[in-house]
């Protein structure tokens, strides 16, 4: 009983590990490190659905129990789609939040169509290899300066098109309940019931 209601989401990432525990507030969720797998993996995928699926792969195999893993950045329009899957070492080192905030606001120093998405990509890998994917998006456009000090990553930078404010000046229920991470998550959950269902017809 304990077990089903456990879920280990691949990441060393505290604050991606909590957003997912608040949209799962019945499931014991805990993080990689704490069930046991400290190993790091190279993100050496060219999409946000490859790289959720390395993290998950890892983590399912060293534990051997289901392992759920988000991969997400945020992708700007006037810039190509930019950083996309580099926004966590946008700025160069991995994870430096306020370098590579400096670096988005710097590259767009001049730009005026600042529309902008978060993109989440989940994957739940089992020990037996069945693996389900699913993503989601939330829209919105890049600020001239960072506003409000609330969320991590980019949040302080994006005005959010649903809350219209920044998710640095969004409470933690106001963003996950438009999130990218959470919209991933809802298709996640849909997709699983489906394939529930299906397995029952069998
Ligand atoms: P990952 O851990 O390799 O998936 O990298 C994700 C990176 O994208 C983070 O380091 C953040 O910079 C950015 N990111 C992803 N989701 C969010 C979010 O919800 N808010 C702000 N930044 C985010």
């Amino acid at each position: 009983m304990a077990a089903e209601k456990r879920l280990v989401v691949a990441t060393g990432n505290a604050h991606k590990l909590r957003e997912i525990a608040e949209i799962f507030p019945d499931r014991e969720v805990i993080g990689q490190r704490e069930a046991g797998f400290d190993g790091e993996v190279e993100e050496t995928g060219r999409t946000f659905e490859e790289n959720a699926l390395i993290k998950a792969r890892a983590a399912a195999k060293a534990l051997g129990c289901p392992a759920l893993a988000d991969d997400s950045g945020i992708c700007v329009e006037a810039l190509g789609g930019a950083p996309g899957v580099y926004s966590a070492r946008y700025a160069g080192g991995h994870g430096d939040d306020g370098a590579n905030r400096a670096r988005l606001l710097e590259n767009l120093k001049e730009i005026t169509n600042r529309r902008a998405y978060f993109e989440s990509a989940v994957a739940l890998v089992y020990p037996d290899g069945r693996e389900v994917t699913a993503a989601g998006r939330t829209y919105g456009h890049i600020l001239f300066e960072e506003t409000g000090e609330n969320g991590f990553g980019y949040d302080s930078l994006f005005f959010s098109d649903d809350l219209q404010k920044s998710f640095g000046l969004a409470s933690a229920a106001e963003k996950n309940a438009v999130s990218h991470r959470y919209r991933a998550l809802q298709n996640l959950v849909a997709k699983l019931g489906e394939n529930a269902g299906e397995e029952k017809k069998e």
